[in-house]
This record gives structure tokens, C-alpha cells and sequence, in this order.
């Protein structure tokens, strides 16, 4: 039997929706990608607004997608950050450092986009407000609710999709730190998604207010201006109507088989991005490549029952590994089991070992109290030293 090509709606075009629409394209379905924004490049579009709520609580605030700050650079090795055959190059103009920063990788990602001719696939300014299943000609269909703001070019409209792929990142909903005291304390309160430059609170502890004092589990306490909660985020999909098929409880996104696919629905939705930590742009080229050879039938999936059992045993295995539910996209640290899984369905050789050990000392980096490794570190030469070659990514 030849293959199966499909007509897929991709949601978003950051590193996971970009290389999942050429993925997608390379195995012949065809792609349509939803992009909110006007540009690709998700968080790496640097925005300087934030939101009118900075803690994030308020469910009809105008949202911003990127968490970026103005003064960040990288903290991965550019080395890790590209995809399989589109390493993270170092140009001769630009920012050819080791660590280089956030705008280095958006022109990395428009590069890609332009490359491999993914932008003709992209509906800029499209928000996705609903995502539902839908019987169409007597088959089971997405429809794909879409709307575009802004003056006379505003617009909505429904489209019908035989798949999905959701790319839509996972970085932008803040999750806060609850304790006693947090919501009548009458200091300024922030989540870091709406941190961009420090300017802001140049001075402000050498001034604290009698009200700010800030008592910690210790019993020592500290007078505070500004809190900034840096507590991560949380998975959400506002646009996404599934009757409990999927949902999102306590950060666990289930049930989903390999982090991929619910399998109820599988393989007509799909999840590309979830897990952490991780190589981002391999990551999600591995999941990518797997289900747009599965949407094909090039690669079969275990069946519904097998799928809910691997993703009992999964959670299983996050229990007696002594983490909490909201651990259950985590990657155990330093295995890469994942990683390799995931090629090793594709027929794809392992990860090299030049990037598994390049990123945990990457990692011993970050701990460190050493606060210019990021400058100190020559990555190519540790990489010669090492006898791994010389794995350059000069032009
Ligand atoms: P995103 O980049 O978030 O893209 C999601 C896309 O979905 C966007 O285009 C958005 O517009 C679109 N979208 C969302 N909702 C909708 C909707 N309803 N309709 C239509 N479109 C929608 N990774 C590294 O490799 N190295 C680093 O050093 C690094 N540092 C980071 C620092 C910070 C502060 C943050 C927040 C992340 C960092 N990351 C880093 C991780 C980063 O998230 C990944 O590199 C990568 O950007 C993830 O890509 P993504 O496509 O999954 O998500």
C-alpha cells in the first residue's frame, strides 16, 4: 500500500512548528501552519510589551507570547541548538560566540524557515481559538477555528484538518509560587514571563518598605520591594475542546503515549515539545519525523490498549522515582533514553556522545558560581581536547 498523505494544521511556527511543517511536507502530507504572530520564531521573538497582569492570573488578559528578556543569551552550546543537518552555524557577521544571544537564534530560525521554503506554509497573525473534532463527509475531521485582528484585516474563519499538530510552546503561561500572605502583600509581584530589562528596580532593595518584609521557612526574613516569581510555567491549550479525551492536570498532559500522542486520537493529534530538559531543535525533530511517518503509515503505532498501558507504566515509573505529578514530561537527566527511543524508532543511529557529554558539563557550568563561563568556555577547543574532533560550526 503507498503512503498516506494528509492535510495537517500545525499550531505555531517556533522551533517545534518549523521543523514539524518540513517534516511533515518532506513525507508529503500537507501543512498548514497557524502562527499568532507576525514573524517565526515563538520565544525567540524578542517582544518588549508585557502583560497588564505580570503575574499572569487574569484569564482575559492580552497575552505575550515570548518570556524572552532583552539581556539574555543562551545557555545551551550553540553546538546543541541546531537541528540534525541544520547546525546553529556561527556567520561571519552577527554573534559568533559559543553562547550567543536570544536574537543570534531568531535569525537562526528565520534562516530555516527561508531554507527550506516553510514561510509560503505559514498563516501569519492567525490566532487558533478552537480545535474540535469534527465529522465531515461522513469522516472524522478537526475543524480548526482561526481569528486575525487588527483594523480592516481582521478576520476569522473555520478550516477542516484530517490531523493536528500542536507546537505551541510551552513557556508562556505563568505558573506562581503560593504561600501565606502572597495576595494582600503590598509590594510590586511579577512572574518572570513579564521581565525584560533591569532598569526597573536599579536600587529599590537599598530603599525597602517596612511592609515588605519577606519571612522565609528558616525564620530568617529580608525587607523586599519587588517579588519576581521565577516558578516556571504551565502547559496550556485554551483552544483545544476534547471532552476529557486530553487535559491538563497539574501539568501532566495525558493521557499521552511517549509524550506524542493521545491514544484515543492518535495518530490525527499530536503533541510536539513537551518533554524537558532537553536539545530543544533535535527533540523536536525526532518527534516531528515520528508523526509525520506515522500520519503516512510508513511507522505503526502499538494499539489503543498497549498505548494506555505504556502510559500507566509511565506514570508508574514518575512514582517511584519520587516525583511529583508535575514532573511527568520530565527527561531523567544524563540517560538521553528518550532521545534515543525516539531515533531508534525512526531507525536513526543514537545520539553521538559528543553532544551527550557536551551538555552535561554544560549543565555543571550553569551550577557553577563561575558567573563568565559562558565567555571562558571555548566550546570547539574542549571539544578537540575531549578527542571528539573538531565539530566546528565556523563558515
Ligand atoms: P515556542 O518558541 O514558544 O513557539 C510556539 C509558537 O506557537 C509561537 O510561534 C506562537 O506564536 C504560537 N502559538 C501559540 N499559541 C497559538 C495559537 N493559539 N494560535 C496560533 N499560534 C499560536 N532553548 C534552547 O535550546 N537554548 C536556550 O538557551 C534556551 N533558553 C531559553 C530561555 C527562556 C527564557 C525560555 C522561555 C526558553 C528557553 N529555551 C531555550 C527553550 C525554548 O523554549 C526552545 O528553544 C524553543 O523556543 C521551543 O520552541 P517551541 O516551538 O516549542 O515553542
Amino acid at each position: 500500500m503507498g503512503k498516506l498523505h494528509v492535510k495537517v494544521a500545525v499550531i505555531g511556527a517556533g522551533m517545534a512548528g518549523l521543523v514539524a511543517a518540513r517534516e511533515l511536507r518532506r513525507e508529503g502530507h500537507r501543512a498548514v501552519v497557524f502562527k499568532r504572530a507576525d514573524d517565526v520564531g515563538g520565544t525567540w521573538l524578542y517582544d518588549p510589551r508585557v502583560e497588564s497582569d505580570l503575574l499572569g492570573l487574569d484569564p482575559g488578559r492580552d497575552v505575550v507570547h515570548a518570556s524572552m528578556y532583552w539581556s539574555l543569551r543562551v545557555n545551551l552550546a550553540r553546538q546543541l541548538m541546531g537541528y540534525s543537518d541544520y547546525p546553529f552555524l556561527k556567520k561571519g557577521c552577527g554573534d559568533s560566540r559559543d553562547f550567543p544571544g536570544h536574537e543570534e537564534v531568531l535569525w537562526f530560525l528565520r534562516g530555516f524557515a527561508e531554507d527550506f521554503g516553510l514561510v509560503e506554509l505559514i498563516r501569519f497573525g492567525h490566532e487558533v481559538v478552537r480545535v474540535e473534532r469534527a465529522v465531515e463527509g461522513g469522516r472524522d475531521q478537526w475543524a480548526v477555528e482561526w481569528r486575525r485582528r487588527g483594523g480592516e484585516e481582521a478576520a476569522a474563519g473555520v478550516d477542516v484538518f484530517e490531523a493536528v499538530v500542536v507546537c505551541n510552546g510551552k513557556y508562556t503561561q505563568p505558573k506562581i509560587a503560593e504561600f501565606p500572605g502572597r495576595s494582600t502583600w503590598q509590594g510590586e509581584q511579577l512572574h518572570s514571563h513579564n521581565y525584560r530589562v533591569p532598569k526597573l528596580y536599579k536600587n529599590k532593595i537599598a530603599c525597602a518598605k517596612e511592609n515588605g518584609k519577606l519571612v522565609f521557612q528558616d525564620e530568617s526574613s529580608m525587607y523586599a520591594d519587588v517579588i519576581i516569581h521565577c516558578t516556571g510555567y504551565r502547559y496550556h491549550y485554551p483552544f483545544l475542546k476534547m471532552e476529557g479525551l486530553v487535559c491538563v492536570d497539574n501539568n501532566r498532559v495525558g493521557p499521552l503515549y511517549e509524550h506524542v500522542f493521545p491514544p484515543s486520537l492518535a495518530p490525527w493529534l499530536s503533541f510536539i515539545g513537551i518533554p524537558y530538559p532537553t536539545f530543544p531543535a533535535q527533540l523536536s525533530e525526532l518527534q516531528s519525523k515520528w508523526v509525520a511517518k506515522v500520519l503516512s503509515g510508513e511507522l505503526v503505532l502499538p494499539s489503543e490498549e498497549e498505548m494506555m498501558s505504556s502510559v500507566q507504566e509511565h506514570y508508574q515509573r514518575i512514582e517511584e522515582l519520587g516525583w511529583p505529578k508535575h514532573c511527568t514530561h520530565k527527561l531523567e537527566i544524563g540517560k538521553f533514553e528518550y532521545e534515543n527511543w525516539l531515533a531508534d524508532r525512526l531507525g536513526l543511529p543514537s545520539l553521538e556522545q559528543w553532544r551527550e557529554k557536551l551538555a552535561l558539563i554544560g549543565l555543571e557550568m550553569l551550577k557553577s558560581s563561575d558567573g563568565n563561563w559562558k565567555d571562558t568556555w571555548d566550546v570547539d577547543k574542549w571539544m578537540q581536547e575531549e578527542g571528539f574532533g573538531k565539530q566546528s560550526l565556523n563558515r
